[in-house]
């Protein structure tokens, strides 16, 4: 199982490579190149984010793969390939192609810097290529769980000796267009819920977490499921906020409006967990009644009860007496 490990995160390290080759030497490399430059990406961010190109085509990687590792069989490649989430099988029929066409490839790393799986972007806007999902990432794999994984730690554990805060983001376009701005303590989720051991992992490196979804729908019912899982990880001394967006923005966009300054102006407001606790429940409820205070009480009490026992959930229960 180690030596399948092994050969698992030597094919991501190949595709890794083959990846950014290919953002240098495909033919489709232009059309990579004006939508990075759209998307306001310099070539410093894409070469330290190690920003590849997967062209269009269904077995370009996996002949690659199959060159490279010449010791071994072609057979044996592509089963380590399927492990490794490079490439698909169809049931159906049992044809065998590359997962990742015709999009800009997002390495992801683990804090031990090793690539453990991809993100990857459609290139364009998502009306010109409506059957395909704007964004396709590895699937969970023996090395990769992205339930378990932020993406941009590992460049935050760079920059910082001690990381004073995380803000999580909702995606790897975001955390790599705030990396351009100078702000590098923004991690991503793989396109999954903020859940416990996201938050665990993030306290291992701060005492700070800052939330920062899009200012949207989707982005305010993430705020309400990462307030529930964050509160049994609440240990004395962490501190969780949240920063809301204004609507149609997200962190990537409004960085690129408002710039460096006012983001980290924006921050610095972000709301308080003790604060947004209450506020998120007393959203609709009239507190000048009785009949309000009683069920904001209801309402509020489960919540400060996942909390773990300590001085912050006693200070919370006095919160909720004294509103
Ligand atoms: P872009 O700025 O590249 O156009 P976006 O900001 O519009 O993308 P959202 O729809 O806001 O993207 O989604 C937020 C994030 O959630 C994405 O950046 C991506 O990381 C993740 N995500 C969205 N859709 C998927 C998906 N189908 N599979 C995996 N992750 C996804
Ligand atoms: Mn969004
Ligand atoms: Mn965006
Ligand atoms: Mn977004």
């Amino acid at each position: 199982a180690d030596k399948k490990r092994k050969q698992i995160f030597q094919l991501l390290t190949q595709a890794t490579a083959f990846y950014q080759q290919q953002l240098r030497k495909h033919e489709s490399r232009i059309e990579a190149a004006r939508y990075l430059t759209k998307r306001g990406l310099s070539a410093d961010i894409v070469k330290n984010y190690q920003l590849g190109l997967a062209p269009p085509g269904w077995d370009l990687l996996i002949n690659h793969l199959i060159e490279a590792n010449s010791s071994l069989s072609e057979d044996s490649v592509k089963k380590l390939a399927i492990e490794a989430g490079l490439l698909v099988e169809n049931p159906e029929n049992q044809r065998r192609y590359d997962r990742f066409r015709n999009r800009i490839m997002f390495p992801i790393l683990d804090v031990r810097n090793r690539v453990i799986g991809f993100g990857g972007r459609v290139l364009g806007n998502s009306e010109d290529n409506k059957k395909q999902p704007k964004y396709l990432n590895s699937p969970e794999t023996p090395v990769f769980h992205k339930g378990k994984e932020l993406y941009g730690l590992t460049y935050a554990k760079k920059i910082f000796s001690q990381i004073p805060q995380l803000l999580v983001v909702e995606g790897y376009m975001d955390v790599v267009s705030l990396a351009q701005f100078d702000i590098h303590y923004a991690v991503a989720t793989l396109g999954t819920a903020c859940g416990q051991d996201h938050l665990e992992l993030a306290f291992k490196h701060t005492q700070e977490v800052i939330f920062c979804f899009d200012g949207d729908k989707a982005g305010r019912n993430a705020a309400k499921r990462a307030l529930e899982n964050c509160l049994p990880t609440m240990q004395d001394g962490r501190q969780v906020k949240f920063l809301f967006l204004p609507e149609g923005e997200d962190p990537d966009t409004l960085v690129r409006q408002i710039g460096k300054d006012s983001f980290e102006q924006m921050i610095g407001k972000a709301v308080p967990l003790e604060e947004y606790l209450f506020d998120s429940v007393a959203e609709n409820m009239n507190l000048a009644t009785m009949e309000g205070r009683a069920s904001l009480s209801k309402k509020v009490a489960p919540l400060i009860n996942l909390l773990p026992k300590g001085i912050y959930r006693e200070l919370m229960f006095s919160n909720l007496a004294r509103r």
